[in-house]
């Protein structure tokens, strides 16, 4: 009865951290201005009596009953691997100090108010101060919970365990080596016209269009729902309620389509986490204080790439469905085919924004913020030196000069807001996507050809089967290992890109 005690309370937990999410929900979607200070207590509130149910002696009690009684059990069996999930959990959180964790909330707060200053006067100088609060306090943290060998280890190890400073600097090295080559050949080629995508768009037609879409590839609207924001995102509470939000800008076409399908991927994955694992330890990270199903950031971020970029952004699906976005847009993609339209989207652009990136720089945009990072948390890069080390970084890797630090190192709100060694998710999606894409492709010729006719329901079952339905329960790489026989592999990923991009630029394949 100990194991069902302790799953009382872990389920306690969820249902706290999943109310909190629900007001971040409305406090991006619904939310007037005026209530932004209340609801960041409110928030706050619900995390700090989740945090505190975790660690509380009635859950450590539930917990030590619960080891003894699993403890026969086999080291796979489901219940077991919950109480030592939860039993990492309670470790994780009793090594850090509440003074640290109210100081970081403090600084938190301070820092984003200075930051959003800071870059509407495109002024480094002034955010620099909470910057290096934030980077030693950050050390701090890293000090608490412990590392191997690089206090960025763990940091990373919140956002993708597993991950360190070592193995994402040999990652990206391959990456790179891949990646200019290809990215140098496209920019000396002639760019495919686009200029029809800042059209008049109707935006009441984008969102019919985008809805379309996201119920096309199977994110269920009777346990969804689709919000318009500012910066598009998704959120979760339990598979049962699991929301997207998306932009529509009346002179630009690709945000609101490529932007749903994104989210709607992140919510695909949510949405089909085994309902076994409701409210449970495998439904909630219990480290970061977030109620998310998927198992890392990067596993996440694979299901909204491969939705976007695999499906939404490839020729196939523009073959079969251009002929209802131009009967939806009759003016605008007059005279536009299916191939303009996707080789119109696909345009390469080296940018100064990650978030306005192509799928071909996005990664360069990624790989120079771990890096700086990195150098950050070792001490290696000073603070104050960071806007010409980001300035030397888009040069080397976009051939761009930095305008303003607006523009260039003040562009992200994670690191104002206390959020350091995220970032590598995107890139790990990406490669994760094109991995498990190429291995449902040569492994599962039948579900590769119902995708290539636009039915996505099968492609679904397959991503459910590998990936989804394991919630939390199952490392990034033991998914990847399962599924496609190997831990994460970039090879797949370079692969893709070469072939994409080759294609729509029309460049010669390499010898
Ligand atoms: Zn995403």
């Amino acid at each position: 009865m100990s194991y069902a005690a302790l799953t009382d309370e872990i389920a306690t937990v969820n249902d706290l951290l999943n109310a909190a999410s629900v007001l971040t929900w409305d406090s991006r979607t619904m939310m007037p201005q005026g209530g932004s200070a209340t609801r960041g207590n409110q928030i706050a509130t619900l995390m700090v009596l989740a945090q505190e149910r975790l660690v509380s002696g009635n859950t450590r009690k539930a917990l030590e009953k619960a080891e003894a009684e699993t403890a026969s059990l086999d080291s796979e069996d489901p219940k077991r691997a919950a109480v030592a999930a939860i039993g990492a959990a309670i470790a994780y959180h009793a090594k850090i100090p509440a003074e640290l964790l109210r100081r970081k909330a403090e600084l938190r707060t301070t820092a984003q108010t200075v930051w959003a200053k800071a870059r509407a006067e495109k002024d480094f100088g002034m955010f620099s101060p909470y910057l290096e609060q934030t980077i030693a306090l950050q050390r701090e943290f890293a000090e608490a919970i412990g590392y191997a060998a690089h206090p960025y280890d763990a940091l990373v190890a919140l956002y993708e365990p597993g991950e360190t400073a070592a193995s994402l600097r040999g990652l990206f090295a391959k990456l790179r080596e891949g990646i200019q080559p290809l990215l140098r050949a496209v920019q000396a080629a002639e760019d495919p016209p686009s200029e029809f995508l800042h059209r008049e768009f109707p935006e009441e037609l984008q969102r019919d269009f985008a809805l379309k879409l996201a119920g096309k590839i199977g994110y269920d609207m009777n346990r969804g729902r689709l919000d318009k924001t500012v910066h598009p995102f998704e959120v979760s509470f339990t598979r049962n309620d699991v929301r997207i939000t998306t932009k529509y800008l009346r002179d630009y076409l690709p945000p609101a389509l490529f932007g749903t399908l994104h989210e709607a991927g992140h919510g695909i994955y949510e949405q089909n986490v085994d309902p076994e694992l409701t409210r449970t330890v495998f439904a909630t990270d219990l480290l970061g204080l977030y109620a998310v199903g998927g198992t890392s950031y990067g596993a996440h971020e694979s299901q909204s790439r491969l939705y976007e970029n695999h499906i939404g952004r490839s020729r196939g699906f523009w073959d079969l469905h251009f002929s209802s976005l131009q009967a939806t847009f009759p003016e605008a993609l007059a005279g536009i085919t299916a191939e303009g339209f996707h080789r119109a989207v696909n345009r390469v652009r080296p940018g100064f924004i990650r978030i306005e990136a192509d799928e071909l720089t996005y990664d360069m945009h990624i790989m120079l913020r771990v890096e700086l990072e990195i150098r950050l948390m070792e001490g290696s890069l000073a603070v104050r030196d960071l806007p010409e080390a980001w300035r030397a970084a888009i040069k080397a890797d976009l051939g761009l000069e930095v305008p303003d630090d607006a523009r260039g190192v003040l562009q992200d709100i994670h690191w104002s807001s206390g959020t350091v060694g995220s970032f590598s998710a995107y890139t790990i999606g990406n490669v994760m996507a094109a991995q498990l894409m190429q291995t449902m492709r040569s492994d599962k010729p039948e579900v590769a050809a119902a995708t290539d006719q636009g039915d996505y329901a099968p492609l679904r079952g397959w991503l459910t089967e590998a990936v989804h339905r394991h919630g939390r329960r199952h490392s990034r790489d033991t998914l990847l290992q399962r599924a496609t026989g190997r831990p994460l592999d970039p090879a797949p990923y370079l692969d893709y890109l070469n072939a994409k991009y080759r294609d729509i630029y029309r460049l010669p394949l390499p010898a």
